[in-house]
């Protein structure tokens, strides 16, 4: 202990008019989160405040409030220093202070998930909806959220305690078993580098897998968050965001949060139906910053409209069709083999519909619903949809179209990979020796 901290302040303050001034600081919000939202006001005065009040605390033997003020003042002093270094950083040292009320390590476990996206479900917010090992594991959620102010303060201490115990050795938590968690230098210069918008569950499709509650009313506005994470500088430049629901194009403010994209040049990645054609899509797309994934499942109008709920086969088509002509490499049609929908001549439509509307690709899928699990874990996938697979990936290959795959295991994948290579050699060797090497080269 320093003198001066050994000197007796002649008026000294009695223990309750500390821990009075303690409340009113805590009541004030959550004393971290207002030293991240007003940062600015983080200077050397406020500094020597709390270090003086640390200091009387320590004298008054107030241990908890002691730890507290000490913990402040360690986060005012990064936000001040980080605050020379970069423009609106500050709260990133701020945060490191909850890293065991240490600084963050220069490398720990985690992922891109915790440790820069956010999250807005229907009645929640969260980090990740991955699944993984068990149904206690992932889908890594920080509590119920149904709009207004975004809880900053809950978002960064959940954060911040399950990044500390996925560190501290045997801890068992949601994370434990993640093939995403990893050991590596996660720092970022921003909170959020990725959103998740899949807060509205209205659609006007009603498939028979959909796991979204699409007869909800729409929940909550996003554009107020997003604006507030903005201003405050809590999002990168470059973040890249997802949309998903419900079918974004019915979100009221979609066209808001399309230019908000476009302005700060962020990437998008959409699931859309595509049932209704959006000149914003259109501009994204040009600029290359908007992926499109859109499920058909079908190869007739007929199915269409048994598995999606509507008649709108060759509108969707037709916006696809739109879209891949300025830029066919960022539009994805989709097809999740069922049992409903894996013939041959379903399977066929599709290839060929793919052609005729330019598209370069596109993503074979599973019900992952029925068939639970992700690319993440192994499970039983019937045989006779896997060949279903193996036939649908053959007829694209044929016809010069890229597939690829998502929610099938490495195995599933190669199977099919070594299957589609020997459907060719068993075709025409020479005419097919240069996509055959190109698979090839897939699988290692
Ligand atoms: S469960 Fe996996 S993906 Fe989700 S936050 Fe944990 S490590 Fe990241
Ligand atoms: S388009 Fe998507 S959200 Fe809409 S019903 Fe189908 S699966 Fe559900």
């Amino acid at each position: 202990m320093s003198e001066k901290e050994n000197c007796q302040p002649e008026n000294k303050p009695s223990s309750d008019a500390l821990n009075s001034l303690l409340d009113q600081l805590m009541a004030s919000k959550n004393i971290l989160s207002e030293l991240l939202i007003n940062s600015e006001k983080v200077n050397n005065d406020f500094l020597l405040l709390v270090q003086e009040k640390r200091r009387m605390a320590i004298e008054h033997g107030i241990v908890k409030v002691a730890e507290t003020l000490t913990l402040l003042a360690h986060g005012a002093k990064q936000c001040i220093t980080a605050r020379h270094r970069f423009k609106n950083l500050a709260m990133l040292d701020v945060e490191s202070i909850l890293f065991a009320g240490e600084a963050v390590p220069e490398e720990y476990y985690s992922c891109v998930f915790l440790d820069g996206n956010i999250m807005f479900g229907h009645d929640y917010i969260g980090f990740c909806c991955v699944p993984h090992t068990s149904p206690d594991k992932g889908n890594v959620t920080i509590g119920p959220f149904s709009g207004g102010d975004i809880p900053l303060d809950l978002v960064f201490s959940t954060r911040a305690k399950l990044r500390l115990d996925n560190n501290r050795p045997g801890c068992d938590t949601r994370c434990t078993g993640c093939p995403f968690l990893t050991k590596k230098n996660w720092r970022k210069k921003f909170a959020f580098d990725r959103l998740v918008l899949a807060h509205i569950a209205l659609c006007n499709l009603r498939c028979s897998y959909c796991g979204v509650p699409t007869s909800s009313p729409q929940t909550y506005d996003v554009m107020p968050i997003l604006n507030y994470l903005d201003k405050h500088g809590f999002l990168a430049n470059d973040t890249y965001v997802e949309m998903a629901g419900g079918e974004p194009g019915l979100f009221k403010e979609f066209e808001e949060i399309m230019q908000f994209i476009l302005k700060r040049k962020m990437f998008v990645q959409m699931a859309s139906n595509a049932t209704i054609y959006s000149e914003s899509v259109k501009a994204a797309l040009t600029e290359d910053r908007l992926t499109l994934c859109t499920s058909i499942d079908s190869g007739s109008r007929e199915s269409f409209k048994r598995i999606r709920g509507k008649d709108l086969y060759d509108q969707v088509w037709e916006n696809l069709g739109r879209y891949a002509a300025v830029n066919k490499r960022r539009v994805e049609p989709k097809y999740i083999i069922m049992d409903e929908n894996s013939g041959e001549p379903e399977l066929l439509g599709f290839v060929e519909k793919c052609v005729e509307k330019g598209m370069a690709h596109f993503v074979i899928s599973r019900d992952v619903r029925k068939y639970r699990n992700s690319t993440l874990v192994e499970n039983a996938f019937p045989e006779q949809l896997l060949n279903a697979v193996i036939f649908l990936a053959h007829e694209a290959a044929i016809r010069g179209l890229a597939f690829h795959f998502s929610h099938f295991t490495d195995k599933e994948m190669i199977k099919v990979r070594v299957e589609v290579i020997r459907k060719l050699m068993n075709k025409d060797l020479v005419r097919y020796q240069d996509l055959i090497k190109k698979i090839m080269e897939e699988i290692k």
